[in-house]
C-alpha cells in the first residue's frame, strides 16, 4: 500500500478510522465548496472537531496534497462501506457557488491523481454511468458521489457532469501507457530477447579484480569453458549467469581436487 507520488504537501489528519476493512476499488471525487490551498485544507482536517478528511486534496494551483494514507478510511463520503474501499480526494473551487468549478490547473492534477491511483491499485478503468443505484457494483461503476450519499451537491454540477470526460481522459491515459509498455511483450518474445541479451555475456570479457583467481581456477580444472570463443581461446562466459547445475558441478569438482569425492 502506497500513497502518491505526485504529493507535493502533506498534513496527515487525526479523522480517519484506521485501516481500510475493504480493498480500493472506487473513486470519489469530492470539491472543498471554496477555493482553499491545500494548505487550509489540511489545517481544517487537522481539527479533529471538523470530524473531517479525505485521502487527497487538490488547489486552485494544481498542487496535490496528502491528509489520510490510501491505507486508511477516510471521514468524506458520509458512508462507512463507501470510505472503506473509495480513495476520497477534494477539489478546490474556483468560485464557491453553483455550478462550484474547478481550475485547469486542479483538473490536470485530478487526471493526472487518478492515473497514479489507477496504476498503482490495479484498477484496470474508471467506469461511470451516473447511477446511484449502481453503487457497489464496481464492475459496471467504480465512481461514486457524494450527493448519494447525503443531502449535498458534492461535487457540485461542474465535477458531476464531466465525471465521464474524466473516466474517458484517465482510461485514455491508462491504455496509452499500458500499451507503450508492453507492446507485444509477452512470454515467447522475452525469452528471445533474453537469450539474445545472453549471447553478449558469452565471451572472455572480465574484470581485473578477478584475474588471479580466473587463472587459478582455469589452471586446476575448475572451469572448463564451453567451446572456443572468437579469440581462439575457451570460452569461459566470465560474465554470464550461472545455473545450479553448474554451481554443484563446480563444487563436485573441488572436492575431487582436495580429495573429498
Ligand atoms: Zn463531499
Amino acid at each position: 500500500m502506497s500513497n502518491s507520488s505526485l504529493v507535493t504537501h502533506t498534513k496527515l489528519s487525526p479523522n480517519n478510522s484506521g485501516k481500510r476493512n475493504h480493498i480500493i476499488d472506487t473513486i470519489s471525487i469530492h470539491c472543498m465548496a471554496g477555493n482553499l490551498s491545500v494548505e487550509s485544507c489540511g489545517n481544517l482536517f487537522a481539527n479533529p472537531d471538523r470530524k473531517a478528511s479525505s485521502n487527497y486534496g487538490i488547489g486552485s494551483d494544481g498542487r496535490i496534497a496528502l491528509y489520510v494514507d490510501e491505507a486508511n478510511r477516510t471521514w468524506c463520503t458520509s458512508s462507512s462501506s463507501n470510505d472503506n474501499r473509495a480513495i476520497t480526494i477534494e477539489v478546490a473551487n474556483t468560485v464557491a457557488a453553483d455550478p462550484w468549478p474547478v481550475s485547469d490547473e486542479a483538473y490536470a492534477s485530478l487526471i493526472d491523481l487518478l492515473v497514479d491511483i489507477c496504476k498503482r491499485n490495479n484498477i484496470k478503468a474508471l467506469l461511470w454511468k451516473a447511477d446511484k443505484n449502481l453503487i457497489g457494483q464496481i464492475n459496471k461503476q467504480n465512481m461514486t458521489v457524494h450527493r448519494w450519499f447525503a443531502s449535498k451537491s458534492c461535487p457540485g454540477d461542474w465535477l458531476y457532469n464531466r465525471h465521464g470526460e474524466i473516466a474517458d481522459e484517465v482510461n485514455k491515459r491508462l491504455n496509452t501507457e499500458i500499451n507503450t509498455e508492453d507492446d507485444d511483450m509477452d512470454v515467447e518474445k522475452f525469452k528471445e530477447l533474453w537469450l539474445e541479451m545472453r549471447k553478449e555475456l558469452k565471451d572472455n570479457d572480465s574484470n581485473t579484480y578477478s584475474k588471479e583467481a580466473r587463472t587459478w581456477a582455469t589452471e586446476i580444472g575448475l572451469i572448463a569453458g564451453g567451446g572456443i570463443g572468437k579469440d581462439g581461446n575457451p570460452n569461459y562466459m566470465w560474465e554470464d549467469l550461472l545455473t545450479r547445475e553448474q554451481f554443484v558441478t563446480v563444487l563436485y569438482r573441488f572436492a575431487q581436487l582436495m580429495g573429498k569425492a
